[in-house]
């Protein structure tokens, strides 16, 4: 089956990577939670979840969403976030009055630029440098609080990293990383600042509204290309930004030095290895406290898994890799162990060697107009078809070209065209692509071997 697969050679060095990104002429059309978008299977909503961490009663809010407006399913994306389809288009109303009431839209002008990913298992395996969640709700309320925020595109991303290095390796435009003792990194675009940890929050912002200003001035320059939506897209680069953090906050300085792996957007940022986000199983932690991490299959949750999830009456913390974790299970009177069965027993995906670890696919048809495919149900059937394993490469699953939500980082790349699947294994951010009609199986094991 190696055989099968026959690598194109990699770009020549210099030549600018396939995802390289430029200013955009319009007007950045993401949806949000009170913007919604048109589909083929009905309207859609985009709730954002900063941090992934949802307490029970907005999990319970966001399940009866989906259940009276929606098509009853909830859609995990690639930045923790849930997106509700099949809602009807008059139903946006009632959708910003239940999410409100539930403490989701703390202010209805921010609501599409909340994009914070954070590391999900912070405080609870002993992993972490730090426990982030100070951070994470520190710089949400700082960005409700910005007008000048306001103006971020809907798709510009902060990560908010415990120095285990899983979500600083995401592409965020802007990162913040522990870095032990008392200081921080500030990951802007390519450059680098160490801060005081407490001036973390405040770094992130006020490199965010730098960006809104260098963004608008590029706008409105002679040599206008558009606008940047993303760090990546900024004509003159992030430099300046990282000076302007530095003048306005006494603790931040540049650094020649960057962590690891942190993979922000930038220039010359490449996206090597696709992070890995938990797996899996019970995960104990300091003192034996007890937390769960369950998948779920291509990121979709029924309502009938929603409730499994939220039944037991805690938080929930919704991860960029489509998982989700059950802080501290024991503490609320269920035993970890048949917690996670009766997980498993609704169709979550527990087993940390299962084929569906790592899976991914775009809603495909019916849903989107343009997929030339059912992606979900052609990537079920091969998923299924292949034997539990260990570690394999992340597989991709698009309807087109387009291929939204796909990660960052190593994986094998599959985008339906009209004679087919088109199956490429992307590495260092490069396709190398297979003429054979390889199987994504054999794709996935020949990467890891090969
Ligand atoms: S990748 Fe293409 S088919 Fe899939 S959701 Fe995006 S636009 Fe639709």
């Amino acid at each position: 089956m190696v055989g099968m697969l026959a690598a194109m050679p990699t770009a020549p060095a210099g030549s600018p990577r396939p995802d390289a990104m430029r200013p955009r002429q319009r007007d950045d059309a993401c949806p949000g939670a009170l913007r919604l978008h048109s589909a083929d299977d009905g309207a859609l909503a985009r709730v954002r979840i900063p941090g992934g961490v949802l307490t029970a009663r907005q999990a319970l809010a966001l399940g009866d969403a989906a259940r009276r407006l929606g098509d009853g399913d909830l859609h995990l994306t690639s930045r923790g976030n849930v997106q509700l389809r099949g809602l009807d288009s008059g139903d946006g109303l009632e959708l910003a009055e239940l999410l409100d009431a539930a403490g989701l839209l703390p202010s209805r002008a921010h609501e599409r630029v909340r994009n914070i990913v954070a590391s999900p298992l912070s405080g609870l395996d002993g992993q972490g440098l730090v426990d982030v969640r100070l951070w994470l709700h520190a710089l949400d309320a700082m960005l409700c609080e910005s007008e000048a925020a306001i103006a971020l595109s809907g798709r510009f991303l902060f990560a908010i990293d415990d120095g285990r290095g899983d979500v600083a390796a995401l592409g965020a435009d802007i990162a913040l990383r522990a870095a032990g003792g008392e200081c921080a990194w500030v990951s802007i675009g390519s450059e680098t600042l160490t801060v005081a940890t407490e001036d973390a929050p405040r770094a992130a912002l006020l490199a965010a509204e730098a960006f809104v200003t260098a963004s608008a001035a590029g706008e409105a320059g002679e040599a206008s290309q558009g606008r940047a939506w993303r760090m990546g897209e900024l004509p003159g680069g992030p430099e300046e930004l990282a000076r302007e953090v530095v003048r306005r906050l006494p603790t931040a300085a540049r650094s020649a030095e960057a962590p690891r792996g942190t993979g922000v957007l930038g220039p010359a940022a490449a996206p090597g290895p696709a992070a890995p986000g938990p797996a899996p199983g019970v995960i104990t932690g300091p003192g034996g406290r007890r937390s769960l991490s369950v998948l779920a299959p291509l990121g979709k949750l029924t309502g009938e898994q929603w409730d499994a999830l939220t039944q037991h009456g805690g938080e929930l913390r919704l991860t960029p890799w489509r998982g989700i974790v059950l802080p501290d299970v024991a503490a609320h009177g269920v035993p970890a162990l048949e917690a996670l069965e009766a997980l498993e027993a609704v169709g979550l995906v527990t087993d940390p060697a299962s084929p569906w670890v790592g899976a991914g696919a775009c809603v495909g048809r019916p849903g989107c107009a343009k997929s030339l495919a059912d992606v979900r149900t052609d990537a079920a059937a091969a998923l299924d078809s292949e034997g539990a394993g260990t570690n394999p490469l992340p597989v991709y699953w698009s309807g087109c070209e387009r291929r939204c939500g796909r990660p960052r980082g190593d994986h094998v790349d599959v985008v339906a065209r009209t004679d087919g699947y088109r199956v490429t294994v992307v590495r260092d951010g490069y396709p190398r692509t297979t003429d054979a009609a390889a199987s994504v199986a054999a794709a996935r094991t020949t990467n890891v071997n090969g």
